[in-house]
């Protein structure tokens, strides 16, 4: 056993916890939960829990159903919302096949090897997600209008709303589980919110965002209101995006940096936005997983549509943020197409690379744009070499296909599994007939 390992068994028996929630997620970025008892625990580490993985959305074939989850305990936290005696603890899982190989079909995986990518190359990957999402009355349901908590708007601060008393406790909760946040605020939405959280390395950051996800779920129950990460939950509001703002260290300089180059930006930094913009399209499919996050993607309020780059430009897809003179170390880009429903491990693997890529073909960087691409019409985002993003999922889903990065990124199993998955939804979205329809045609036809 080692030094982690018996950290959290001695902290386990000191801190008196009854269970221990072992987490893990599905191919769409859901979270699986399933609890053992501390005396459980000793085995868990040494060869894993079994579990029947065919019920669990892309993790077997049917033929190799049997799965092990195997705790990783640099990830032990005790959960603050199952209080503090008799509590309940929880960590993250690698997947395992039954011989004991990590499984083809666990996102954590995936990532893991792209960043052993990027370790091969020199590099460590950074990230740091602006998450939205709204928050709803209570009780919420598919079938009635939903009802913002306030009427706010972007920073604004809205007197004795519900939203300061939440976003404390939400912030609160997640600082004693060591996720530190470094921004909160009412988003341009009403009832809309965001919280951004501080840089860490992309696997933390990704974990990160599974727990953050719950606790803003759990934080809102507990305030009698409804907590959505859905992209686009109100048609006439914003949709609810997760901006990413991505480096990459070699060591503890950052990458990205190079002082008295424009934007401060060095050549991998160029090459890294390159590679993104190159294989946007491809990946958008699982950035953007829904048929609702194309309702985000329309060509307004702030989401990206087109492919473009741009210094404090938030129309463009990738945008250079307010780089501070002398703070090399905090040069990074913010990739902006990605909803707050994607499956964070995945969607960072992807990026990450497509990034990756661009280094090494070195391919050209297009000029920087200032337009507000929205704006313009289509013969002058024609002209000017705008393409544009994927407007469903359907065309999302044929742009993918054909992506060998997103294949190789994924491994066959995940690449399969999601487009099977994804042509469904896309397909039981087609043969809808929707309120829409009904109101412009029932009366004139
Ligand atoms: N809500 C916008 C989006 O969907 C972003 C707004 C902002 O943070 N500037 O991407
Ligand atoms: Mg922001
Ligand atoms: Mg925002
Ligand atoms: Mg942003």
């Amino acid at each position: 056993m080692d030094r982690q390992q018996e950290f959290v068994l001695r902290t386990i028996e000191e801190r008196d916890v009854r269970f221990i929630r072992l987490w893990f997620t599905d191919v769409l970025g859901m979270m699986k939960s399933v609890a053992i008892a501390p005396a459980e625990l000793e085995s868990a580490f040494a060869e894993g829990i079994g579990f029947d993985g065919s019920a669990i959305e892309g993790l077997t074939r049917v033929y190799e159903a049997d799965m092990i989850a195997k705790p990783d305990p640099t990830t032990f936290q005790l959960l603050p919302w199952r209080g503090e005696t008799q509590g309940t603890a929880r960590m993250f899982c690698d997947i395992l096949t039954p011989d004991g190989e990590p499984s083809l079909a666990d996102s954590r995986n995936v990532l893991k090897r792209a960043l052993a990518k990027a370790a091969e190359m020199g590099f460590t990957f950074y990230t740091h997600p602006e998450v939205e999402f709204y928050l709803f009355e209570q009780p919420v349901s598919p079938d009635k209008p939903l009802i913002p908590v306030d009427q706010g708007g972007y920073f604004d601060h809205v007197a004795r709303a519900a939203g300061h008393d939440f976003r404390r406790a939400a912030i609160t909760m997640l600082e004693s589980m060591g996720i530190s946040v470094e921004f909160s605020h009412h988003e341009a939405g009403p009832g809309q919110n965001e919280i951004d959280l501080r840089y860490a390395d992309a696997l933390t950051t990704a974990d990160n965002l599974m727990t953050f996800r719950t606790v803003i779920k759990e934080v809102a129950i507990e305030h009698n209101l409804f907590a959505s990460f859905m992209p686009k939950p109100l048609a006439q509001h914003p949709g609810s995006g997760m901006h990413t703002h991505l480096s990459l260290f070699e060591g503890d300089r950052n990458a990205f940096h190079e002082a008295g180059a424009r934007f401060e930006l060095s050549r991998t930094a160029r090459h890294f936005i390159s590679g993104i913009l190159h294989h946007s399209a491809e990946i958008t499919a699982v950035t953007n997983q829904y048929v609702n996050s194309y309702k985000r993607l329309w060509g307004g309020a702030e989401a990206p549509s087109w492919v473009s780059w741009g210094h404090n430009n938030r129309s463009a897809l990738v945008r250079v943020p307010m780089y501070k003179p002398g703070k090399g170390n905090s040069s990074r880009i913010e990739y902006r197409a990605i909803d707050s429903a994607a499956n964070p491990y995945l969607t960072f693997a992807l990026v990450l690379t497509a990034g990756l890529k661009g280094i090494e073909e070195q391919y050209d960087l297009v000029d920087p744009t200032e337009d507000d691409v929205a704006e313009l019409t289509d013969a002058e985002r024609n002209a000017l070499g705008f393409k544009p993003l994927p407007s469903s999922l359907g065309n999302a889903l044929k742009i993918m296909e054909t992506s060998e990065l997103v294949a190789e990124t994924l491994g066959e199993h995940v690449f399969e599994y999601f487009l099977r998955n994804k042509r469904q939804e896309w397909a039981d979205y087609r043969s809808q007939v929707t309120p829409f329809e009904l109101q412009r045609l029932l009366n004139t036809l």
